[in-house]
C-alpha cells in the first residue's frame, strides 16, 4: 500500500491533511510536546513517530534535519505538511532530502503505483491543473481543523536537534492576528472607503453581523489601514465564509478569487457597472456612506 508522512510541528489541527492521505498508510511525524503527539494519534492517522520532548529554547525548525533524515530513510510516496511556519520548514527540508518536488494550492491527491497525481489551483485560482509525479511528492496546504478519530500507536524516536538556532525572545505582536480562513461571516472594505476614520462604518456592520472585518489589498499594502493577514485575494487570504459582504470593492480577479469559496456574496457598490456584481448573490447599488449605517441599524 502507498504511504504518506504527515509532518507536524506543535499543532494538532491536521484534519485536511488526514483527508488528503486517505487510501494510504499514514504516519505523522510530530515535533512538539507529548500531548500534541497524543492528540495527533487520535486524529485518524495510522501511526505516530514522536521525536521526544523538545529541548526548551529551541524552535521546531531545529528538528528539521532530524525529520528530513527520517523521511529520507522511509521514502514515503507522499509527504504532507500544513502552511504553518514550522511545518513549511519541515516540508522544505524533507523535499530537499528526498530530492522531491514540493507543491502548494493542492485540492486533491491520489497515490497509486508509485506515482502521485495532484489537482491544484493555477492562474490565481481561475483554473485547476492535474499533475503527475513519478516518485515522492511533498504537498503543503492548509492543515484544516482538529479532528478526532482512532487511536494510533505513538513510537518515540529520540532525535537530536541542531543547536545552531535558539529562540532569543518571544513577545506578542502589536495586533491580534486573525484566521480569516475559518470565519463564518466576513465584511470586506475596499477603496470605496475614502478615509481610515470611515472604517468604523465597516466595523459597525461587521459587529451587527457578528462577522470579521477584512479588506482588499490596497487597504492593507498601500494604505496600511489593516494588517496584512486581513486582506483577501490571490496573494492574500483565501476565505470560504457562509456570508461575504464586499463594501466598495470593485471585484478585480485578484481579489475575487480569494473569496470564491464563499456561500452568499453581497456586494455594495455605487457603480451599477461594478464587475463584482457579476459574482454577487445580492447587489446593492448605492453609496456605502448611506447604505452601511442603514443596514447596520436595521440589523441591530
Ligand atoms: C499580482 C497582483 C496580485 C494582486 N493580489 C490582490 C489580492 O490578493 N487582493 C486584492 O484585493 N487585490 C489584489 N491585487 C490588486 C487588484 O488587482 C485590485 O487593484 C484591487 O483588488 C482593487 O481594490 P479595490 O476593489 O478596493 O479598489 P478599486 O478597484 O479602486 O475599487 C473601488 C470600488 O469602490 C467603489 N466605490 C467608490 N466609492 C464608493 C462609495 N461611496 N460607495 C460604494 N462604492 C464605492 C467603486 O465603484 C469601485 O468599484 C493584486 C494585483 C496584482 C497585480
Amino acid at each position: 500500500m502507498s504511504s504518506t508522512y504527515i509532518l507536524v510541528s506543535g499543532d494538532q489541527r491536521i484534519g485536511d491533511l488526514v483527508s488528503l492521505a486517505e487510501g494510504t498508510t499514514s504516519t505523522a511525524v510530530v515535533v512538539g510536546p507529548r500531548a500534541v503527539a497524543d492528540d495527533v494519534a487520535a486524529s485518524g492517522v495510522d501511526a505516530v513517530v514522536w521525536l521526544g520532548e523538545p529541548t526548551p529554547g529551541l524552535p521546531a525548525e531545529a528538528y528539521a534535519p532530524a525529520v528530513a533524515a527520517l523521511v529520507a530513510q522511509a521514502r514515503p510516496d507522499l509527504v504532507l505538511a500544513s502552511t504553518r511556519p514550522g511545518d513549511r520548514v519541515l516540508a522544505g527540508t524533507a523535499a530537499a532530502a528526498l530530492g522531491a518536488p514540493a507543491f502548494t494550492l493542492v485540492t486533491a491527491v491520489t497515490v497509486a503505483e508509485g506515482a502521485v497525481e495532484l489537482t491544484r489551483a493555477v492562474f490565481g485560482g481561475i483554473a485547476q491543473r492535474t499533475e503527475r509525479v513519478t516518485g515522492p511528492a511533498v504537498v503543503v496546504v492548509d492543515g484544516g481543523p482538529a479532528v478526532v478519530g482512532g487511536s494510533a500507536p505513538v513510537t518515540e524516536v529520540a532525535a537530536e536537534p541542531t543547536t545552531t538556532v535558539t529562540v532569543v525572545e518571544s513577545r506578542a505582536g502589536d495586533r491580534a492576528g486573525v484566521d480569516l480562513s475559518r470565519a463564518a461571516r466576513i465584511v470586506t472594505a475596499g477603496r470605496g472607503v475614502r478615509a481610515q476614520d470611515d472604517l468604523g462604518l465597516v466595523d459597525a456592520l461587521a459587529g451587527a453581523l457578528d462577522a470579521e472585518s477584512a479588506c482588499s489589498r490596497p487597504l492593507a499594502e498601500g494604505l496600511g489601514w489593516y494588517a496584512h493577514d486581513r486582506y483577501v485575494g490571490v496573494t492574500g487570504q483565501h476565505v470560504a465564509p457562509d456570508l461575504y459582504v464586499a463594501v466598495g470593492v470593485s471585484g478585480q480577479l485578484q481579489h475575487a478569487v480569494g473569496a470564491r469559496g464563499a456561500g452568499t456574496v453581497v456586494v455594495i457598490n455605487s457603480d451599477k457597472d461594478c464587475p463584482y456584481f457579476a459574482e454577487a448573490d445580492y447587489c446593492v447599488v448605492g453609496d456605502l456612506y448611506g447604505v452601511l449605517p442603514a443596514l447596520t441599524e436595521a440589523l441591530s
